[in-house]
């Protein structure tokens, strides 16, 4: 048996949607250390939600693999995060246990959908969070909040017992105050895993070193396109210099596929989610009927009132675009746009190491402002092409704009997490 860790914290920025008061942690290269997990990624025993009603009272019977991982390296899993619903979102603020508050200005939203791990961790909640980033929501709180944050490379960590929004894009990942302890979490949850058919055997992660001279870094004119509010581009123009400082070489180059990322990941993350959400039909998980109805009375009244707004508006939508005479005009040209960002990313990787810009165009948005849902969308432009390529991203605090924090956004070949975490902690330190 292991020991107890007590957590016994206030938790006034509403982080967490669930608080273990007593977990059990163990031996290993996490050993007590508290680490907070976002709400989709299923636990054993412990009520898993997704923000939603829909799954209020579910309790997974298994745990997700990350979750075996965290606790065979001796975590103690201190609670869930709050998130957006089914992680649809980009402000913490569609889940159905209200907004996370972000610790940096608790004015202001914390990002999303992982705001909750991210602040947690920004708050000092914990040391390190697990979040999951379909088009951006581990990257965008991240930046929002003031942290570090990594999308791992497609199939390099498990989805094994993830709840899927968007399983053809979505990757669990690290969240922390620092690089170190970002590539710590994440040397513990990567790694091939059979339960997940998309799962990739590579090499174990490599010991972390700063490392950046003689890079070479490609800077998307695109990144800094329409829409990127100019104090935030002149924070990163700024960590892009410090980056050349360091001995990187820094190139400019272009990605016309910018221009059909956004729509290419909306239809497909909706087509996606109109099929993953089927299963909710308040039979085998979750919120039940309350008295008896004909089988689709029930079925569209308990979707009805279990799913929030955004959530049904993105089922409708990616029904409707993968509808018979549909199909061809939306769903097949978001796959061939998609293929365009491949090659787009291809063509690049083939003469710079990684790529940088903004991980957003702004700085955290006011609570409450986000009720235009195209202009939530928006907001996703610069992280949507690493996850429908697949390639590897992270986050680093790179100052602020606003007096809110920045993020710069690093981009990595596949596979190539030990590279731009190298680069990114050399970044943070300050030395090559
Ligand atoms: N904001 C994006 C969306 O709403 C990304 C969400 C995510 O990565 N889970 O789909």
């Amino acid at each position: 048996m292991g020991s107890q860790y007590s957590f016994d914290h206030p938790d006034p920025h509403n982080a967490f949607i669930t608080i273990c008061h007593e977990a059990e942690y163990g031996e290993g290269p996490l050993s007590g250390i508290p680490v907070a997990v976002k709400d989709n990624i299923s636990t054993a025993g412990i009520e898993t939600t997704c923000g939603s009603n829909i799954l209020k009272g579910y309790i997974p019977p298994y745990d997700a693999h990350v979750i075996t991982l965290l606790r065979s390296a001796g975590a103690a899993i201190v609670g869930k995060t709050n998130m957006d619903e089914f992680g649809m979102g980009t402000t913490t603020e569609t889940s159905a246990f209200g907004p996370t508050l972000n610790p940096a200005d608790t004015t202001r939203a914390p990002g999303g959908s992982s705001g909750g791990s991210a602040a947690a961790v920004a708050s000092g909640m914990v040391h390190m969070a697990l979040g999951t980033d379909t088009g951006g929501s581990i990257r965008c709180p991240a930046s929002f909040c003031g942290i570090v944050g990594l999308k791992p490379t497609y199939g390099r960590v498990s989805r094994y017992g993830l709840i899927a929004y968007a399983n053809s894009m979505e990757q669990i990942g690290p969240l922390a105050g620092n690089v170190r302890d970002c590539a710590l979490l994440y040397s513990v949850i990567a790694g091939h895993d059979p339960r997940d058919g998309t799962s990739l055997d590579l090499p174990a992660p490599a010991p972390l070193k700063p490392e950046i001279a003689g890079k070479r870094i490609g800077v998307p004119a695109e990144f800094f396109g329409e829409g990127v509010d100019p104090t935030v581009a002149s924070v990163v123009q700024s960590g892009i210099d410090r980056l050349e400082g360091l001995g990187a070489e820094i190139i400019s180059c272009s990605m016309p596929s910018m221009q059909y990322a956004l729509a290419a990941y909306y239809v497909t993350s909706m087509s996606e989610a109109s099929s993953n959400l089927g299963r909710y039909d308040g039979v085998r998980f979750g919120m039940a009927p309350d008295f008896v109805r004909l089988w689709h009375d029930a079925y569209s009244h308990i979707r009805k009132t279990g799913f929030g707004e955004e959530v049904r508006r993105r089922i409708l939508l990616g029904s409707f675009a993968l509808s018979a005479g549909y199909k061809g005009k939306y769903y097949a040209k978001a796959q061939a746009a998609r293929q365009m960002v491949r090659n787009d990313f291809a063509r690049l990787f083939e003469t710079v190491d990684m790529l940088a810009g903004p991980t957003m165009p702004c700085v955290a948005l006011p609570l409450g402002e986000t009720s235009n849902p195209l202009s939530m969308y928006l907001a996703d432009i610069l992280t949507v092409p690493a996850n429908l390529a697949g390639v590897p991203a992270l986050s680093v605090p790179c100052g602020t704009a606003h007096t809110l924090p920045v993020g710069l956004q690093l981009i990595g070949k596949h596979g190539a997490e030990d590279e731009i975490l190298s680069a990114a902690l050399a970044f943070e330190e300050g030395s090559a």
